[in-house]
């Protein structure tokens, strides 16, 4: 008998009408003969609403009441599933995390799962009742406080309790029907993927793409968790389509690069002549890290005097100003003569396991670029990846150009 964890997202449990809908696609599988495990996220905008009247609150809100405070949502639209699937006939129960419970570390608005215990919704679905579980919560031990899992955790909520069922698959609905090459709203010629493997889903969800939380890709990664993304708009007596998240072996046809992605989400600091001698760079980004600030681009020129160099590098553009006061207060420490930033850039990048084995595959994207007047501010390189920051006005341009000269348009 298969066993499944369903995860639908906030738009999908956004009122009633839409409730009823996911409890047809539970239906559907009950009927089919299935244990199912469900995460449900709040309802779309909620935790947007929660988090703002914490603010309103106080501007210096304790963490631990803010995750009591945003959990709420999700425990609302699982009872709420729950109801409706029990007058559906169908037998279920709500559960929040520390029923369960889901134990994770205590940082307040940013926990991470430590372990859960599966027993207590394995006996519920040998019992044949339905487990709609509320995502984006937990408890944590040592407290015994309700912690929540950072914004977009309910899909971290779902691969974590598939692993702890040991679910044969967990099926991720969201508004959209599967992975795309790349955004459609940007490239309409953008295809939906049958299948990606878990390194390029992460590297995809990392570089911008907004389909799955970072997180629970990296579990479904490290857990072996197979993983489909799929619509819960589509009708649920009807055909079904989606994108499986699988292991490398599992692709049928291999492109070199399978996804565009981006995020104009990024900040650029420029520091010009800076000494050029060791222990300058540790001067420079250790302080930023002991801030929590993460650093992604970093670009140094080799200097032809070398006694001076210029380093670039990139911040999340919410982490612009932070990052930029903490340069500024140790300038005399570190030694440097200007700090340049501009948080007007944008970062493209080209995804695919199929560059581990093709060689001059960024090389074309940097011609393509250059043909269409596109300045290139700072290049990096992985194994399955490249990215480039560009003027974020260039943006569409750009991921459309990268998106056809790999040959990922919809014919
Ligand atoms: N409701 C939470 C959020 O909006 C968690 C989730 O939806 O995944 O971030
Ligand atoms: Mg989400």
């Amino acid at each position: 008998m298969a066993r499944l964890v369903m995860k639908f997202g906030g738009t999908s449990v956004a009122g009633m009408e839409r409730i009823r809908n996911v409890a047809r696609h539970v239906k559907r599988e009950v009927d089919a003969g299935a244990e199912v495990a469900i995460v449900v996220s709040a309802m779309a905008g909620k935790t947007d609403e929660l988090v703002a009247l914490c603010n309103a609150a106080s501007n210096h809100y304790d963490p631990r009441e803010y995750d009591a405070v945003v959990a709420s949502g999700e425990q609302v639209s699982a009872g709420l599933l729950a109801i409706v699937l029990q007058a559906m006939g169908i037998a279920a129960r709500s559960w929040q995390g520390w029923q369960i419970p889901i134990l994770t570390t205590r940082a307040g608005g940013a926990a991470r799962i430590s372990s859960i215990e599966g027993n207590s919704i394995i006996a519920a679905l040998k019992a044949k009742e339905v487990a709609v579980i509320a995502g984006f919560q937990g408890v944590n031990e040592e407290t015994d406080r309700v912690t929540t899992l950072g914004r977009g955790g309910s899909d971290t909520s779902a691969v974590a309790i598939a692993a702890a069922i040991k679910a044969d698959r967990c099926d991720i609905y969201t508004d959209v029907d599967g992975v795309y090459t790349t955004d459609p709203r940007v490239v309409p010629k953008a295809r939906r993927l049958e299948r990606v493997t878990c390194e390029e889903m992460l590297e995809m969800a990392s570089l911008g793409a907004k389909v799955m939380q970072v997180r629970s890709v990296e579990l479904a990664m490290v857990k072996r968790v197979k993983t489909f993304v799929r619509s819960s708009f589509d009708d649920p007596a009807g055909p079904c389509s989606g994108t499986l998240i699988c292991d490398e072996e599992d692709i049928v046809e291999q492109q070199v690069v399978t996804g565009i992605a981006f995020s104009r989400d990024e900040a650029q600091i420029t520091l010009r002549r800076v000494a050029d001698r060791p222990g300058v760079a540790a001067a420079i980004f250790m302080p930023l890290a002991e801030a929590g600030i993460n650093v992604d681009m970093i670009v140094q020129v080799a200097s032809d005097d070398t006694v001076t160099t210029d380093i670039t590098f990139t911040v999340a553009s919410g982490d612009f100003d932070r990052a930029r006061a903490i340069l500024e207060k140790n300038k005399a420490q570190v030694g440097y003569a200007a700090l340049q930033g501009a948080s007007d850039v944008a970062k493209v990048s080209a995804i695919g396991i199929g560059m581990r084995s093709h060689a001059g595959v960024a090389a074309i994207a940097f011609k393509a670029l250059s043909e269409k007047g596109i300045n290139i501010r700072a290049i990096t390189t992985s194994e399955i990846k490249f990215s480039v920051l560009i003027d974020a006005a260039y943006t569409e341009l750009a991921v459309r150009t990268l998106h056809s000269i790999y040959g990922l348009d919809k014919g």
